[in-house]
């Protein structure tokens, strides 16, 4: 059956656009150009600049977008660093992380969230996720906490914020501190409270596939804790001050100008990023439910009173389904990609933590089962209608039909 065909018949009462119009025929998961193009003048201006100037490390630009972070992240403070793991290594050194420290952090996330925590000789003590959510599931994690415990970790996955008030509550009441990683969710808010605002840290990426990417690796660290900030600048220079005179063993992590500069000119648009990722998300629950898929895909959920700011949209496939689903997309030109297919406790190099899987249920699931779909910003509605007419496709015709749409052959 032809991707046309079953548009037909599941696009009949679609609203407000012609799908017999849509000669897509593919949707890649990521096109960095798309965003990139528009602002090259503008941008090579700026390198063009920085050259002349001669000042590579650090600059007005590095100044600018520390300032500019911070205000969208209401915190007091930013500083620059080299990348999102960086800003973590940073983030736990500054509040003092020492070998045999515990923090908790979720094992359903990317690598450098726990090695951060290894880097430093402590114990990263994994929590289970809230399955709806794919955040930190608040209710399982105060029976975590030891002696041993210094911190925890929430990370604000795919865009969307942790729900912070019982954290930072049982933070407070057992004298923890919260670096938040904020890596995936620039912008995005909890009750009006943005991310990396609400712990001790914030540790945000500019990987370049990050809601604010850049043209390489950089990252950012936002605190309201003027001692924190200064501790955090002096670390990421080699603990050096003044210079050649070394208080504290720092490292070498600092944010170019170059990149800085990148970063500052699509920082304007950081907002207009944001609401089309956030319009391509409305657009996919729509059109997932009108093709009917709602039963053999789950959406992902936003609680109300939160700020989403859709650096992913991942929607899991149930049943086994979802490596053969990703492929099928996959010869359909329809892009996808798993965040993250084996969990941070099942990786061979944390083999010697000896984690429990029976305690992380939910972590484990998910991995199985997640698909990140399209939702790039520049992501036009055709695509997107495309993404769901294959993925109707795809879901059809590898079993699990259901009765009265089964199909000849
Ligand atoms: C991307 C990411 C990081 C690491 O950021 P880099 O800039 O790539 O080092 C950390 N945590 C999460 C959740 C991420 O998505």
């Amino acid at each position: 059956m032809k991707i046309e065909d079953f548009r037909a018949t599941t696009n009949a009462n679609t609203t407000g656009e012609d799908a017999t119009q849509n000669t897509c025929t593919s949707a890649p998961l990521l096109d960095v150009g798309r965003g990139n193009d528009p602002l090259k003048p503008e941008i090579m201006e700026a390198i063009s600049e920085i050259i002349d100037c001669g000042r590579f490390i650090g600059g007005p630009y590095v100044a600018e977008l520390e300032s500019a972070v911070a205000k969208v992240s209401q915190a007091e403070f930013g500083i620059g660093c080299a990348s999102g793991s960086d800003a973590l290594l940073l983030a736990l050194m500054a509040i003092g992380i020492e070998p045999g420290d515990e923090v908790i952090c979720p094992s359903f996330t990317f690598f450098a969230t726990a090695s951060a925590i290894t880097r430093l000789g402590g114990v990263p003590v994994f929590v289970d996720i809230e399955p709806s959510t794919f955040n930190l599931d608040v209710t399982k994690l105060e029976q975590l906490i030891t002696e041993k415990t210094k911190a925890i970790i929430p990370v604000h996955l795919f865009g969307q914020c942790c729900d912070m008030d019982p954290i930072l509550e049982i933070a407070e009441r057992h004298d923890l501190k919260v670096v938040e990683d904020c890596a995936q969710s620039i912008g995005a808010t909890y009750n009006g409270r943005a991310a990396g605002s609400m712990g001790a840290v914030g540790c945000f990426s500019f990987y370049p596939t990050k809601n604010l990417g850049g043209f390489g690796d950089g990252g950012m660290l936002t605190t309201n804790d003027p001692e924190i900030a200064d501790r955090l600048r002096l670390l990421a220079n080699h603990g050096m001050r003044p210079r050649y005179y070394h208080q504290v063993v720092g490292i070498n992590s600092r944010l170019d100008a170059i990149q800085a500069a990148v970063l500052c000119k699509k920082m304007g648009r950081l907002a207009d990023y944001s609401a089309r990722r956030k319009s391509n998300a409305v657009g996919y629950r729509k059109m997932i439910l009108e093709s009917g898929l709602q039963s053999l895909v789950t959406l992902p959920s936003s609680p109300v009173g939160s700020e989403h700011v859709w650096n992913q949209f991942t929607i899991r496939i149930p049943n086994g389904r979802r490596d053969e689903v990703r492929q099928r997309l996959a010869d359909l030109n329809v892009g996808s990609e798993v965040y993250y297919p084996v969990p941070v406790h099942q990786q061979e190099c944390f083999a010697y933590l000896n984690c429990d899987s029976a305690s992380l249920p939910e972590t484990e699931k998910a991995a199985g089962e997640v698909l990140s779909i399209p939702i790039f910003p520049e992501l036009t509605q055709q695509e997107q209608r495309y993404v769901v007419d294959c993925l109707a496709k795809v879901l059809e015709v590898s079993g699990n039909r259901e009765p009265g749409l089964k199909m000849a052959g």
